[in-house]
């Protein structure tokens, strides 16, 4: 049965990546119906609106949305959509799952972890003001509540027992703040008591940091706030390759958008030489979440393979592949397992 899918193909590298993943996907036989829509600087330009209301439409219609990258201008009047679109859709996991990959240079083996985001809270609440007069301060405010840990945390330790992780770390700065991170904690703990099947501890974001640039085998499920889980998860993909091979998942009760970890890159935009392998693997992650589990297992395989060849690896892994030619691989791969 084919399955609707709203595609935003996103601003920077997000067309070209986007192109590669669909070429993938109808390689591998993928049932999936795209309904494409625009956001971000793409709608800007054409509908001078950064989250048209026909793309919420879209998503609420089909409930699962592929996206590329979007980007926001830094600074003040302009809010970022990707927090907009998880907030909209109430999309309060986010998952970015960190693998070391055959072929692809890092500095460790053997990292298998995977990085649970809170995606609606905390300092990205998008409650800022300034303070006085001439901007003389600024004020950001953290809000973390206890359903929003609830289930964050809960979602995370039934992940580990249906995928049989070792380990739920929760990740949390509740020695400084005191009352939002300690309520995290706190919440968090509760929780856990109701999983007495899956290993539960808790560490402070610091010493965390710390750990998983000294030895990343050490962490297995990593739950935490939404700033957190920002850094950390990139640093994540940072000790695995880089950027370039971090898949993300956005999971709501009503609704998901799969989604590379990475931005617009603008520094490559435009040159063919964007390595489509983040966007790829989200996709091959839909495909599970709609029921198409071979279809994301040939993706996988195949993306794997051509990872692992010299050869075929894009310029941010250390080869000399652009973007067409890693994509002509994997689809060869596919063809031809
Ligand atoms: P970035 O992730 O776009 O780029 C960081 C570095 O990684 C750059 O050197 C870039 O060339 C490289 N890189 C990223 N993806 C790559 C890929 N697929 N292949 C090869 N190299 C890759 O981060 P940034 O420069 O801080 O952000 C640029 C824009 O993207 C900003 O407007 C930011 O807001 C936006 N952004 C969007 C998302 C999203 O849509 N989910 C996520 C992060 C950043």
């Amino acid at each position: 049965m084919t399955t609707s899918v709203t595609l935003i193909r996103g601003d920077g590298i997000g067309p070209e990546i986007s192109d590669a993943t669909l070429r993938i996907l109808a390689a591998a036989g993928a049932q999936l119906e795209f309904d494409e829509q625009i956001a971000g600087l793409a709608a800007v330009e054409r509908e001078k609106d950064p989250l048209p209301p026909h793309t919420i439409e879209s998503i609420e219609r089909t409930r699962v949305a592929l996206k590329g990258p979007l980007a926001t201008p830094k600074g003040e009047g302009y809010r970022s959509v990707n927090v907009a679109l998880r907030q909209h859709f109430d999309l309060y996991a986010n998952v970015r799952p960190v693998r070391t990959l055959a072929g692809v240079p890092s500095r460790y083996t053997g990292v298998d972890l995977v990085v649970v985001r809170e995606n609606t809270e905390d300092i990205y609440a998008g409650i800022e003001h300034y303070v006085g007069p001439g901007r003389m301060a600024a004020e950001s405010i953290a809000v973390i509540t206890r359903h929003g840990s609830e289930r964050i945390v809960r979602w995370a330790l039934e992940y580990a027992r249906r995928e049989q992780r070792k380990r739920v770390t929760l990740v949390h700065k509740a020695n400084i703040l005191k009352y939002s991170n300690g309520l995290f904690l706190d919440v968090g703990r509760e929780v856990a008591k109701q999983f007495p099947d899956v290993a539960f501890d808790d560490a402070i974001v610091d010493a965390c940091a710390m750990q998983l640039v000294k030895d990343p085998t050490k962490l297995d499920v990593i739950v935490t706030t939404n700033l957190f889980g920002d850094i950390l998860s990139d640093l994540c993909a940072g000790l695995v390759g880089g950027l370039g091979v971090a898949p993300g998942a956005n999971l709501g009760k009503d609704a998901a958008i799969f989604e590379a970890v990475h931005g617009t890159a603008p520094d490559i935009a435009g040159k063919g030489i964007a390595n489509p392998t983040a966007m790829v693997l989200a996709a091959a992650t839909l495909c599970d979440h709609v029921g198409q589990r071979d279809v994301a297992q040939r993706v996988r395989s195949a993306v794997y393979d051509a990872l692992a060849s010299d050869g075929e690896r894009t310029r941010d892994l250390g080869g000399t592949a652009d973007t067409a030619t890693f994509t002509a691989a994997v689809c060869r791969r596919i063809a031809h397992p």
